[in-house]
């Protein structure tokens, strides 16, 4: 059964008789998925055939090949698995508000569930259907395992304010999500939709994308590779997992986030893999991550509409980087420089080849990347804007509500405190080159990226 509280009401239209339709967007797979699973209840209730739509923008946040081609070749699967549970699933190409808008008037649903997703451009297309839409149109969260309207209705200061508020509900939310069933309620052949095959390969060639920035064949994209993924982590590397972690020669951390971030791969399931593994501090680490700092970030990205701008730092982090806005700075690299890892610190070039390469920056490194672009700018804003700039065109996991949380912490204090004060930072606290050398053999990750 699913939880009413995981169900947001976008608008005030009552249900019809038609079919059901899912908008799948943020959670690209079939199981554990608490959107579908709605949807089909309903059609089930009403007994109703049951329709996924995907809409395709033909771009996406600076979105390259890399990104669209995990995502497509992921919804291959996505496909075949609805087809096998006599779903039908339609891809639309085109403006997705509009495309979706095109699809209700063909098919005259009863009943329209999206997604829940915080970024500002997914709202835009989920409350503006919703709006102007004639029928019910309901977002289920299935990104986060408390949901995230109803872990807390607003912006919260850090993990310690959100823990407590999550730990009390996660008894009630962290449960299976049930399996879809083979639906019986068929669509009519009047209804003249076509079953469309879903070719990643014919599709990646006809978008026009910036193909400079290739897609990587370290991480396979698809539900069945991520449950794979999981069950490898929780065997070889969980133990291990808080030690192991901030050392990036080590495969230390899980490498989850391009699957979660997709939606290939449900935190529910890895959330409840991982605490089935008993209690332990690598588990208990691990869970803070994906479930503590993980929904802050959706936290975040809702509350503050600054999310991607020095507009959502904190009050003293602002004054601060305001007093210390002049401060001569001893580097200064245009974002060309950056990209091209012409900076004069191997460590951070080193970096940032391992993500235009491999499309995955070790966690600890993206603080120190992240910070010395805020020591190297001509401003914070600047700063900012070059993080987000290039995690979200090299990183697999980019344009992610954790990446602009991320990056706001890095560079302007959210989530944060103040720290002791100095040039350019400020009060914004600071990491440096000598302190990664304590932590880990840094000639050793730099060797291995700049070969
Ligand atoms: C500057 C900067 C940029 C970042 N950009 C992104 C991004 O674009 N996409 C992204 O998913 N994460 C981002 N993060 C957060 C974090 O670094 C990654 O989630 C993590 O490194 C992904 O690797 P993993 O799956 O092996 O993580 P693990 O350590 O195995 O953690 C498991 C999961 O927990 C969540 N998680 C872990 N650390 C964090 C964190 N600090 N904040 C929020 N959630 C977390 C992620 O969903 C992750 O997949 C960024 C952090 C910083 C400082």
């Amino acid at each position: 059964m699913i939880d009413e509280r995981r169900i947001h009401h976008l608008n005030q239209a009552p249900v019809t008789i038609g079919p059901v339709v899912y908008w799948m967007s943020r959670e690209q797979r079939v199981s554990d998925n608490w959107g579908l699973y709605h949807a089909q209840q309903i059609a089930i209730e009403q007994k109703v055939p049951l329709l996924v739509v995907f809409t395709l923008a033909d771009a996406f946040l600076g979105a390259t090949v890399r990104h669209f081609g995990f995502m497509l070749r992921g919804l291959e699967q996505v496909a075949v698995d609805l087809d096998n549970l006599d779903i039908h699933f339609s891809f639309l190409r085109g403006e997705p508000k509009r495309s979706i808008q095109k699809f209700i008037e063909h098919v005259n649903p009863g009943c329209l569930v999206c997604d829940f997703d915080p970024l500002r451009i997914k709202r835009q297309w989920f409350d503006g259907v919703a709006a102007e839409a004639k029928i019910k149109v309901v977002e289920v969260d299935g990104h986060n395992i408390v949901p995230c309207r109803i872990a807390s209705p607003k912006r919260e200061f850090g993990a310690y304010t959100l823990r407590p508020k999550l730990k009390r509900l996660l008894p009630e939310f962290l449960t299976p999500v049930p399996k879809i069933a083979r639906h019986s309620f068929v669509l009519s052949s009047s209804t003249a939709l076509e079953r469309n095959r879903l070719d990643a390969n014919s599709l990646l060639s006809q978008l026009q994308l910036d193909k400079r920035v290739g897609e990587v064949s370290w991480v396979l994209p698809g539900e069945t590779v991520a449950n794979a993924a999981l069950a490898e982590f929780i065997e070889h590397r969980l133990k291990g997992y808080t030690v192991n972690r901030n050392n990036p020669l080590l495969e230390g951390q899980s490498g989850l986030s391009p699957w979660l971030h997709f939606g290939q791969l449900s935190p529910q399931r890895v959330a409840l893999a991982v605490a089935a593994q008993g209690d332990g501090q690598d588990v208990d680490a691990l869970l803070e991550e994906l479930i503590v700092r993980r929904e802050l970030s959706d936290n975040f990205c809702l509350n503050c509409q600054h999310y991607d701008s020095i507009g959502a730092a904190p009050d003293w982090a602002r004054k601060t980087l305001e007093k210390h806005r002049q401060d001569p700075r001893n580097y200064f690299y245009t974002l060309n420089e950056f990209e091209q890892a012409e900076t004069d610190d191997q460590l951070w070039n080193s970096a940032q080849l391992q993500m235009m390469h491999t499309g995955k920056m070790h966690g600890y490194l993206r603080m120190y990347w992240a910070k010395k672009i805020l020591e190297w700018s001509a401003s914070p804003e600047e700063a900012i804007s070059t993080a987000i700039c290039l995690n979200d065109r090299y990183s697999l996991d980019g344009r992610d509500p954790n990446g602009y949380a991320g990056i706001a912490w890095s560079i302007c204090g959210v989530h944060d405190r103040a720290w002791g004060e100095r040039p350019i930072f400020g009060m914004i606290r600071f990491m440096s080159y000598d302190g990664c050398k304590r932590k880990f053999d840094l000639a050793g990750y730099c060797r291995q990226w700049q070969k």
